[in-house]
């Protein structure tokens, strides 16, 4: 009889859990899998995915505006939010279908409760029942952050706004990060006023100043309102169903939606891991190694609820060197230098290693190079939004340490020339490889 019932008993079927899951059991282990809410996790049932969605959904709006410039005879065109709701919502469940099939065909068994671990071994799931396994893998993810001060039940966040009823003609959105930059986006090409308030006055903290400048701007110009400075004093609900909003440092305003985009805290709450002698951190993380073994040895963790890097491929890659490593046996361990990162907002941005001042403080003697232009499109548009790169070399040996771009396509661009950045090559490479033209991206090869 087998000392287990499982080889692997992963908590939470999101990016991480779900590669772990079905790699382990594709090496031939005996795998099973809890998910408390929907197979698919965070980034395809109310993250990445639906918010890509949206993010196209609302460039219409643009698009729509340009067409005219380019000869295209369009009528006054109204949205409708709730056919694109509806219809990303159904893209979802697609997907949480295909995501539920692929671990099924590769006989990973799933749980749609919740599990807590109750021994270095042992799980027990929200019926009641108990399961014993070799492994235990948490990636249980994370969950948005809500300030705690009078009424902030009264907001939504990232979990609630793809389902909304109706569009608010005026929506508050809390923070300055990933989520804040790109529903502001979203919401203001959709029509809604967008007022976003932050604590302080700088927005996507980790990104490039230059960037986070530019957007700043091309935010302004497209006329969303940012209070800075700025903390919650209360919320309140007006008669007509609407919201007073009262904030340090500013005169209150009225909104019809408040969204909360202020960060993301790791599910490990009530989880039962520190009971059995795992260690979190004061944030809720699982303290890992870079095998992402927990203090326990035979517990690990993957993904958002370790708080290294909150992006789904990151996560992808820790699930899959967890099970290449103790089911493979092809132990490897995931490669943290170099990540791409893209914010999808209007427009967007993306980045690879470091930036201007991270790059002066580390190595001192550094080179930058800027391409800052209007896209071509843009200029016939009418359309007064530049877009700016900056490449950013070690000064001795002219490689490329960082590199940051705002415009158009962006990401889509920035995926490439990550390649580049990861592959260690200089300026000088960049420059001896022919523009393609005309192109955004041939900025890359041409910065001065
Ligand atoms: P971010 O960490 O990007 O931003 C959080 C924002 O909220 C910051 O402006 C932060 O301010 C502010 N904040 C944090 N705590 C408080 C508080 N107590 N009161 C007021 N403001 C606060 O988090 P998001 O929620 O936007 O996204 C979570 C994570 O999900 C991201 O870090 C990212 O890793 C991932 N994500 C990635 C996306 C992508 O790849 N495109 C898209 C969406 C999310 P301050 O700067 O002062 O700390």
């Amino acid at each position: 009889m087998a000392e287990y019932d499982y080889d692997l008993f992963v908590i939470g079927a999101g990016s991480g859990g779900t590669r772990a899951s079905r790699v382990a059991a594709a090496y031939g282990a005996k795998v099973a899998v809890a998910e408390e809410y929907r197979i698919g996790g965070t980034c395809v049932i109310r993250g990445c995915v639906p918010k890509k969605l949206l993010v196209y959904g609302a460039h219409f709006a643009e698009d729509l505006k340009d067409a005219r410039r380019f000869g295209w005879n369009v009528p006054e065109c109204d949205f409708d939010w709730a056919v694109l709701r509806d219809n990303v919502l159904a893209d979802v469940d697609r997907l949480n279908g295909l995501y539920t099939q692929t671990l099924h065909n590769n006989g990973v068994e799933t749980f749609i409760e919740r599990a807590t671990v109750t021994g270095p071994h042992e799980v027990t799931l929200a019926s009641g029942k108990t399961i014993s396994a070799k492994y235990i893998l948490i990636a249980s993810g994370a969950h948005p952050h809500v300030p705690d001060f009078p009424g902030s039940e009264l907001g939504i966040t990232s979990n609630e706004v793809f389902h909304l009823d109706t569009l608010p003609k005026r929506v508050l959105i809390a923070g300055g990060g990933y989520i804040a930059n790109e529903f502001a986006g979203i919401f203001n090409e959709f029509g809604s006023h967008v007022t976003m308030v932050n604590r302080t006055d700088v927005i996507l903290r980790g990104y490039d100043h230059s960037m986070r400048d530019r957007l700043l701007q091309i935010s302004l110009m497209k006329g969303i309102d940012f209070r800075f400075h700025a903390e919650f004093n209360s919320i309140e609900q007006n008669a007509d169903g609407s919201f007073k909003v009262s904030l340090t440092k500013h005169e209150p305003f009225d909104v019809d939606c408040v969204v909360f985009a202020t960060g993301r805290v790791p599910n490990t709450k009530g989880l039962g891991l520190e009971e059995v002698g795992v260690q979190i951190d004061s944030k809720g993380a699982v303290q890992v190694d870079a095998d992402n073994k927990s203090s326990v040895d035979s517990i690990y963790a993957v993904g958002d609820v370790t708080n290294r890097v909150q992006l789904t491929p990151v996560a992808i890659r820790e699930g899959q060197a967890f099970a290449d490593t103790i089911f493979g046996g092809k132990p490897h361990q995931v490669d943290y230098n170099c990540i791409p990162s893209a914010v999808f907002s209007h427009p967007p941005l993306a980045a690879v290693g470091m930036t201007e001042s991270e790059a002066r403080n580390k190595l001192g003697s550094v080179a930058v190079y800027t391409a800052d232009f209007r896209a071509m499109k843009n200029v016939l548009a009418d359309r007064n939004e530049r877009a700016l790169y900056k490449m950013v070399c070690d000064g001795m040996t002219g490689k490329v340490v960082g590199l940051h771009m705002i415009g158009p396509d962006a990401p889509e661009i920035m995926q490439a020339a990550a390649v580049a950045v990861k592959a260690g090559l200089t300026k000088d490479a960049f420059d001896q490889t022919v523009a393609l033209h005309p192109t955004m991206s041939e900025e890359l090869v041409l910065m001065k």
